[in-house]
C-alpha cells in the first residue's frame, strides 16, 4: 500500500495533538488534586494561644496513668516553647497554673491578645476503651470550619508520621446544631478560628505506648508546634528551618459550605455483609469476606464474634484506609482459625467515623472444626513414645561397651535382651576365640607327637648300637 506525503504529515500531526492533548489533561488532572494556599489571611505578625485542656477540679479523663489536666499542662508548655523559636509569632497560654478556668474565659483570654488561633490541647479515653487513634475537632461555622480543617490536615500528617491511627478532623454537632464543643463554640462566637486537638487514647493499648511519660506528652507539644509552623508557613532563624512554602500545600477548602470531610455523621453505617469465602475443616482455617459501607463518611474499624455476637474481638483498622482522602475498599477478607474443635457462629461489626455500626448476619457451620489442641497433643504423645523407644536401643550398646566381655558372655549364653547386631558382633568374637583355641591345641598336639617320635628314634638307635656290640662279644674276630 502507497502513503501519500500527504497523509504521513497528517498522521504525524494527528500523534503529536493526541500526545500533548493526554500530557495536557495528565497535569491538569494532577494540579487539581495538588495543593492549595491557606485559607485564612494573617498579618506580617501571628498570634497563636494555647489552651491546655481541663485544670482545677476539671481534672479530665482519670483513664491514664495521670489525671488528663497534667498530661495537657506538660504537652501545652513543650508546645509554647517550641513555638517561641519561630519568627514573627506570638505565643499564650490560658493557664500555666493548676487553676478553674471556664471555656468562656479561656475564648475571652484568646479574643484580648487578637489571637489569630486557638488550639486547645487535650488526650481522650473512650466509654468502652477500645477506640484508638488521634482526632482534631472544628467548628462547623465557615471560614472556621475550612481554617480549622486545613490546620487540621497538617496535624494529622504529624500524628500519621508518629505511627497514631488517624480518625480524622471532624465537627460535631449539638441537637440545635450549634458546635457541641464549648471551648470550639465560645471562640466562633468571638471570630477567633480553633481547633481541639484530642492526641491518642490513654486507655487503649495501641495508644497507650505513645502517652506513658513526660517526654511522651512533651513530644506531642512539639509536634503541634511543628503543625502549627507547617500551617502558618512560620520559619524559624534559630532552628534554620523555613515553612513559609508549606501553606501553600494546604488541602483545597471552600468557605461557601460545611467541608463535607468534616460532617459527623448520624447514622449507622448503611451495608455490612459477611459471606464465607473458604472452610477447611481440616487445619480449622476460615476465610470471610466483609463487604461494607457508609454514604457519608469512611469505615473507620471491623470487629468480629465467633460466638453469636457474645463476645467480640478488638476494633481493627479498616484496611487500607485512607481517612484524610477518604477512601477505603468496601469489600476486604480476613482470616480467622478454629482449633478447639468448636462450631462457630460468626458475625462482623463494620463502625464508621462516628463510632457507629452495623452488624452482619451470622454464618454458621454444619460441623465443627478439627480440635486441634487435641491432635497436636496426641501427635506429642505418640512422639514422646517413639523417643523413648529409641533412646532405650541407644542405651543397649552403650552398655556393651562399658561392660563388653561381661554382656558377650551372657548373650552367648541365649541372653535376649541386646539387640540383632550387638548378637553377631558377640558371636563372631565366640566363634573367633574357639577357633584361636582349636588352633593352639593342634599346634600342642603336634609339638607332643614331635617329642615322643624324636624321643623313639634315639631309643632305637641305642638298642640298635647294644644290639651290635654283643654280637660281636659272642662272635669275636
Ligand atoms: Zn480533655
Amino acid at each position: 500500500m502507497k502513503v501519500s506525503k500527504k497523509q504521513k504529515r497528517l498522521f504525524v500531526r494527528t500523534m503529536i495533538c493526541t500526545v500533548s492533548l493526554v500530557t495536557a489533561c495528565f497535569f491538569c488532572s494532577s494540579l487539581e488534586a495538588a495543593a492549595a494556599p491557606r485559607a485564612q489571611e494573617t498579618g506580617e505578625r501571628v498570634t497563636i494561644v494555647i489552651d491546655p485542656g481541663h485544670g482545677g477540679e476539671n481534672e479530665g479523663t482519670l483513664e491514664g496513668i495521670v489525671q488528663e489536666k497534667k498530661m495537657t499542662m506538660v504537652t501545652a508548655m513543650a508546645m509554647y516553647e517550641e513555638l517561641l523559636k519561630y519568627d514573627n509569632v506570638d505565643v499564650y497560654l490560658t493557664h500555666t497554673e493548676d487553676v478553674n478556668l471556664s471555656l468562656a474565659d479561656r475564648a475571652q483570654f484568646a479574643e484580648e491578645r487578637n489571637a489569630d488561633f486557638l488550639f486547645s490541647i487535650h488526650y481522650n479515653a473512650s466509654v468502652d476503651h477500645d477506640l484508638f487513634g488521634s482526632e482534631v475537632w472544628i467548628s462547623s461555622v465557615q471560614p472556621y470550619n475550612a481554617y480549622g480543617y486545613q490546620f487540621g490536615w497538617e496535624q494529622m500528617q504529624q500524628m500519621k508520621d508518629m505511627g497514631l491511627f488517624l480518625r480524622g478532623v471532624k465537627t460535631k454537632l449539638k441537637n440545635n446544631g450549634d458546635d457541641y464543643y464549648g471551648i470550639i463554640r465560645e471562640c466562633t462566637a468571638r471570630s477567633i478560628p480553633s481547633a481541639i486537638i484530642e492526641h491518642c487514647h490513654v486507655d487503649e493499648s495501641r495508644d497507650t505506648p505513645y502517652c506513658q511519660t513526660e517526654e511522651d506528652w512533651k513530644r506531642f507539644g512539639r509536634e503541634d508546634a511543628l503543625s502549627v509552623a507547617r500551617y502558618f508557613g512560620l520559619s524559624s532563624t534559630s532552628l534554620g528551618v523555613d515553612y513559609s512554602n508549606e501553606a501553600n500545600n494546604l488541602p483545597e477548602v471552600s468557605l461557601q459550605s460545611i467541608l463535607p470531610a468534616t460532617i459527623r455523621d448520624q447514622t449507622e453505617p448503611d451495608v455490612c455483609v459477611l459471606t464465607l469465602q473458604n472452610a477447611d475443616y481440616d487445619t480449622g482455617e476460615v476465610t470471610l469476606e466483609v463487604t461494607a459501607t457508609d454514604y457519608d463518611c469512611p469505615m473507620m474499624y471491623y470487629d468480629y464474634s465467633t460466638d453469636g455476637g457474645k463476645t467480640y474481638s478488638e476494633l481493627i483498622p479498616w484496611p487500607d484506609l485512607d481517612i484524610m482522602a477518604g477512601t477505603y475498599p468496601d469489600t476486604f477478607t480476613f482470616s480467622l482459625s478454629f482449633t478447639k474443635g468448636e462450631t462457630p457462629v460468626i458475625t462482623v461489626r463494620g463502625y464508621n467515623q462516628a463510632d457507629l455500626f452495623t452488624e452482619s448476619e451470622p454464618i454458621t457451620f454444619a460441623k465443627p472444626f478439627v480440635d486441634q489442641e487435641k491432635a497436636a497433643e496426641e501427635a506429642r504423645q505418640e512422639s514422646l513414645a517413639a523417643e523413648e523407644a529409641a533412646a532405650s536401643r541407644i542405651s543397649d550398646p552403650q552398655v556393651t561397651d562399658a561392660y563388653g566381655s561381661v554382656i558377650t558372655m551372657a548373650d552367648a549364653a541365649g541372653n535376649t535382651g541386646a539387640s540383632s547386631e550387638g548378637k553377631k558382633e558377640v558371636n563372631f568374637g565366640v566363634f573367633l576365640v574357639i577357633c584361636i583355641v582349636l588352633v593352639v591345641l593342634l599346634l600342642m598336639v603336634f609339638l607332643l607327637y614331635q617329642i615322643q617320635q624324636s624321643r623313639h628314634r634315639k631309643r632305637r638307635r641305642k638298642a640298635q648300637r647294644r644290639n651290635v656290640s654283643g654280637r660281636n662279644r659272642n662272635h669275636p674276630r
